[in-house]
């Protein structure tokens, strides 16, 4: 196990030693470490995923109070809003909702019926990119349950970074974690999980771009099926900026 010191300052030129120091050692350490040198100005993201799930748990056992957020595109599951009560009585979690102040309607008039259809980058822009640069506008750090495993784009992902487009420090404490490890964790702890992955949805996502699949696809098939989309843009730096200034200044 590493004996590097962590550094009291985390950017860009520390990041490979807190990267080092952190490689062989528990998720748990590097929350509480974040949570030790951000302070109220770390914050967990869920999409109510797996990953999601197990930090929560972790989170609620270190550090209750952390602040963790979802954004509210107005499409999710009722299965994933029920996941959500749920996990607020178990594990005592008060929810940020993050909306883009975009009703469903208003973006209908502007953009046309059913964007996510016909242009869905648009949409994910729109609904998810954009309130969640306006959320982290004012924070340090964020942490995310993204996993190297997860699908080629992340296989690379460090477990520290520095989120280019959002200028603050990103953590993936699960990035080095497979699947199966994520479920062992959930069942270990009796945690609760969104049911439609009882019925062969492996990613969870809006409800327009989110389809069950058959055995053998990977954990981010069924998720704009039949496009070449992978990522709805919250986890890559793929910003178009003048959409950003547009959507900021309605
Ligand atoms: S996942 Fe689909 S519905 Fe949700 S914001 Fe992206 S394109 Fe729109």
């Amino acid at each position: 196990m590493s004996t590097i010191t962590i550094p009291q300052i985390w950017n860009e030129a520390t990041l490979p030693d807190i990267n080092h120091h952190f490689a062989a050692r528990p998720p748990q350490e590097l929350l509480q470490s974040a949570r030790e040198t951000f302070g109220e100005s770390v914050v967990l993201a869920t999409g109510f995923g797996l990953s999601g799930i197990v930090l929560m748990h972790m989170v609620s056992q270190l550090q209750p109070g952390i602040p963790v957020f979802y954004l509210q595109t107005d499409l999710l599951f009722a299965e994933t809003l029920a996941l959500r009560d749920k996990l607020a009585a178990q594990l005592g979690i008060n929810f940020v909702e993050v909306h883009c102040g975009l009703s469903l309607a208003a973006q209908s008039q502007q953009y046309g019926e059913a964007l996510w259809e016909r242009t869905p980058d648009r949409c994910c822009h729109l609904r998810k990119v954009v309130p969640l640069r306006r959320y982290l506008a004012d924070k340090q750090a964020w942490i995310t349950g993204i996993r190297r495993d997860q699908s080629p784009s992340r296989a690379n992902i460090p477990l520290v970074g520095w989120d280019t487009a959002n200028q603050l420090i990103k953590l993936n404490p699960l990035a080095g974690w497979t699947r199966q490890q994520v479920w062992q964790y959930i069942f270990a702890h009796h945690l609760p999980y969104n049911t439609l992955h009882d019925r062969g949805y492996p990613s969870i996502g809006c409800e327009p771009c989110t389809q069950p699949v058959t055995g053998g696809d990977d954990e981010s098939a069924g998720r704009w099926a039949g496009r070449e989309k992978m990522e709805c843009g919250i986890h890559t730096a793929n910003y178009a900026l003048a959409d950003i200034v547009n959507a900021l200044s309605r």
